[in-house]
């Protein structure tokens, strides 16, 4: 995709055409922002826009080049994750522990190797580090010196949802770029022009998604909006439909579960606190959600939430969804008995 294309990123975009303006690329770079809003489409975007050729400042999405660039086949342009070859030479590598999505000293060993020769047909070589929070101390150490001293005619970029892990000294090498997610009215009138979404999914996505576009439209053909409304009815109406039924495929569509719950129980919240029913992520279940705030106290919500909390904790320590789930609806029904006869 070509900058032009690319939404809600105008800011970053345009100080990275600026330095393509003024030849002022060189050094690293790391794009910082959280999950899901485009950095690496960014990133590959500029791989793109750096060896296109029918454009200067951008991609042109045709030329061979880009084409390449965008399959991830382009044989200058590296993308470097936990799961990308490792230098095969390099024995320290393989006997590195760390858990399965560590960046490893023979993965930089490779950029090293590569970043060192010339390029085989781009202009400019481009290593785009995915996760970059996830450098062990070893690779940190290892691309540090290769940002100390970079090649001509290459470009690392580093992209991180959590740069706060990374090592101040890499951070102080890069040119860092902020991404921020969109204002999430602007993200629903983008899934609703651009996407032919229907109102209210696409108020649900953009709220729920908390404007951050890529991850909105990886969601947006599944069938997320109807499964939120029949998992709600599940762990909030006792009774209504067994547990059992509820299919879950991994520990990201849990995740997806818990989050809905919150939003569900953050918009008790909001309906208590008088807030505009716009901001509401569930805003097509406004009328159940006005039934069901006198039914829980504040404090009833911050334990729920609590509860919330702790089951996504636990699940990242492979406890069992069903029982955690199970554990969640006992919590919520039993408050809202005691609501129910509170306000009978
Ligand atoms: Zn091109």
């Amino acid at each position: 995709m070509s900058f032009k294309r690319i939404k809600g990123q105008d800011k970053a975009i345009e100080i990275l055409k600026e330095d393509l303006r003024q030849s002022r690329l060189g050094q690293g770079y790391l794009f910082a922002g959280p999950q899901g809003i485009g950095k690496k489409l960014v990133a590959k975007t500029l791989a793109k826009a750096l060896n296109c050729q029918n454009e200067t400042l951008d991609s042109c999405d045709s030329c061979a080049s880009c084409l390449k660039i965008e399959k991830e086949q382009h044989p200058d342009v590296y993308i470097i994750n936990a799961s990308a070859p490792l230098d095969a030479g390099y024995e320290e590598a393989k006997s590195e522990g760390g858990p399965s999505t560590a960046i490893k000293i023979g993965h930089i060993r490779r950029l090293q190797k590569e970043i060192s020769l010339r390029p085989y047909e781009a202009r400019v070589k481009v290593f785009i580090i995915e996760d970059a929070h996830n450098l062990t101390a070893a690779a940190s150490n290892a691309l540090l010196k290769i940002l100390e001293e970079p090649p001509a005619n290459s470009l690392i970029i580093l992209v991180s949802a959590k740069p706060a892990l990374l090592f101040k000294t890499i951070i102080s090498r890069c040119r860092v770029i902020k991404f921020y997610p969109l204002e999430r009215k602007a993200l629903q009138e983008i899934l609703e022009k651009d996407y032919a979404l229907e109102d209210n999914p696409a108020h649900f996505l953009a709220y729920f998604c908390e404007g951050r576009l890529g991850q909105a439209l990886a969601l947006k053909d599944t069938d997320i909006f109807s499964r939120k409304n029949s998992f709600i009815d599940t762990v909030t109406l006792p009774g209504r439909v067994d547990l059992e039924s509820l299919s879950i495929k991994n520990r990201q569509e849990a995740r997806d579960y818990l989050n809905i719950l919150a939003g569900w129980f953050r918009d008790i919240y909001l309906v208590k606190t008088g807030a505009s029913h716009l901001e509401l992520v569930n805003l097509d279940k406004k009328s159940e959600l006005l039934k069901l705030m006198p039914c829980f106290s504040f404090m009833d919500l911050d334990e729920i939430f609590s509860g919330i909390r702790d089951a996504l904790v636990y699940l990242e320590q492979n406890i069992n969804i069903r029982l955690l789930l199970s554990n969640l609806r006992e919590e919520i029904n039993y408050r809202l008995t005691l609501g129910q006869s509170r306000a009978a």
